[in-house]
């Protein structure tokens, strides 16, 4: 395993970065990304442990119900190139087995690489979303074919490819990419069905990214959650990168181009909903804090409102826990969470966050915004006032109530909150992309006959006449009391 300086050593490796409009010869001296990079080593000196067969937990494929549940836990305790590697690597898998039986190679390749990627602990990160171009039509109709990442040659040891993936989360401060397909492709498009692990240091690959992070004179104080918890997001290009046959999971196979985004999208949408089920509750508790505060806690509005965000907590707590007690296994016995319920609570978790902001928000007044530095209330000339004014009653006094205010501010409405308001929506697809799965997996069948018997229809179009009409309950069941 490596150790965190041995980690940030190892992103010292000739890869080509950009940010704020100049090239960042060292990612781990750079303001902007170096944050990421120190959250990430110190993550792998959390689970370094020294020895030639001891691997990190987060390379592990769970084979039972438990085995998924603790490994979802694990992960809300992980840094986020270390959660991507876990979902990379279970996509991956997932994919290898439901290719298996058409395409042994790629299976064998897949576990090739998720034992080699153990044996050197790199860290992946996930490349689905190409750039897209005109959204209305598909890869093989843009005015430019680059526009969705595609294969431009082939030969006996490999293919090269061109293109670019966009918005990957932690691209700089990770070792691959795994590439795949955004969507699944139509006959005369298998140069872009292709899925490959890419070595963020390969020529040809650049990455230009983007970054909420706070500037370095910022003071942590005001920003109490984003200057611990930094993110940031990569453009990565792919200028003709040569890519070995090892590595290539897909190149052509039309039939399994979606088999790859379907299987990230599980993994990837189930970690979200575990991390959802904690921001939800954080903002219950920040809601409920700020109550108490300001002396609102028994008022029935706010109450009322903060029933409203409990309801939205338990609710993705729920299914995330219905996603994962209703697991479904490979046939090598690999554990997969159930697909409706994984995707059902992204949606809820992301259709309702605003709202639930907007509760907030709503309980907490106009100081979220307004209330001043901490650092004014270490100047003696304000110290005083601020003191006075922004304290509320006995137990609640001025430095703890703008903590409160700032943290909601820096959580919700700031840079930060700004970002995670766009992410909870589209990270993992937009929220059309979960209505598809759903749509695709939830039980029609069950559902029409129950309107049916409700209409006192049979199944073949008759109408039931006397006893038949009332069912095997005899009596409306929903109305029962
Ligand atoms: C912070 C952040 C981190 C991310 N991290 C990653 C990552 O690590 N890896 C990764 O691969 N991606 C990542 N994403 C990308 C994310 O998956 C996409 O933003 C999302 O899938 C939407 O794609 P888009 O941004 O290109 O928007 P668009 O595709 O332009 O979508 C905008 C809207 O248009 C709709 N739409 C688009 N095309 C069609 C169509 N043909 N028919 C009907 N409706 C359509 C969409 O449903 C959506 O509602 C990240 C995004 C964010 C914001």
């Amino acid at each position: 395993m490596l150790t965190g300086d041995q980690y940030l050593q190892s992103l010292r490796d000739g890869r080509r970065v950009f940010v704020n409009g100049h090239a960042v010869p060292d990612v781990t001296a750079e303001p902007l990304l170096r944050g990421p990079a120190l959250a990430a080593a110190l993550g792998y000196d959390r689970h370094y442990r020294p020895g030639d067969d001891v691997h990190g937990p987060y390379f592990f494929i769970p084979t039972s119900v438990d085995e998924l549940r603790e490994s979802q836990e694990r992960q809300l305790h992980w840094d986020f190139p270390t959660i991507s590697t876990s979902a990379s690597l279970l996509m991956v898998l997932t994919a290898a087995s439901r290719m298996r039986a058409q395409h042994p190679e790629y299976a064998e390749r897949a576990l090739a690489y998720f034992e080699d990627s153990k044996r050197r602990d790199i860290r992946i990160v996930q490349g689905i979303t190409d750039a897209k171009g005109n959204r209305a039509l598909s890869p093989g109709k843009q005015d430019d074919p680059d526009l969705y990442v595609r294969i431009v040659d082939r030969s006996a040891d490999g293919v090269v490819i061109r293109g670019a993936k966009m918005h990957i989360s932690s691209a700089a401060v990770s070792h691959d990419v795994m590439v795949m397909p955004t969507k699944r492709m139509k006959p005369g498009e298998e140069d872009w069905s292709i899925a490959a692990a890419v070595p963020l240091n390969a020529p040809g690959v650049r990455v230009i990214n983007a970054s909420f992070a706070p500037r370095p004179d910022l003071d942590p104080d005001f920003y109490p959650y984003s200057s611990r918890h930094v993110m940031t997001e990569g453009l990565i290009v792919f200028d003709d990168v040569f890519v070995p046959n090892e590595r290539v999971f897909l190149a052509g196979e039309l039939e399994h181009s979606a088999t790859f985004v379907h299987s990230l999208g599980l993994w990837e949408r189930l970690g979200s909903v575990g991390s959802y089920v904690r921001l939800a509750d954080t903002l219950v508790g920040l809601a409920q804090l700020v109550a108490e505060a300001n002396g609102l806690q028994k008022i029935p509005h706010i109450k009322d409102k903060i029933a409203e965000m409990i309801t939205y907590a338990t609710l993705i707590r729920a299914a995330f826990e219905a996603a994962m007690s209703h697991a479904t296994f490979t046939p090598e016995g690999w554990a997969s969470p159930d697909e409706l319920f994984t995707n059902a609570a992204k949606y809820h978790a992301a259709a309702e966050f605003s709202t639930m902001v907007r509760n907030l928000h709503d309980i907490a007044g106009g100081s979220v915004l307004t209330a001043p530095s901490l650092r004014d209330l270490q100047n003696p000339e304000t110290a005083a006032d601020l003191r006075k004014y922004m304290r509320t009653m006995e137990g609640v006094d001025a430095d703890y109530r703008m903590r409160l205010f700032h943290t909601i501010r820096d959580f919700t409405a700031d840079s930060y909150g700004g970002w995670k308001h766009v992410t909870v929506i589209q990270a993992g697809g937009g929220l059309y992309a979960q209505k598809v799965v759903v749509t695709a997996h939830f039980d029609m069948e069950n559902a029409k006959a129950l309107a049916r018997e409700t209409a006192g229809i049979s199944a073949s179009g008759e109408v039931l006449s006397g006893l038949e009409r009332l069912g095997p309950h005899g009596y409306d069941p929903s109305g029962a009391v």
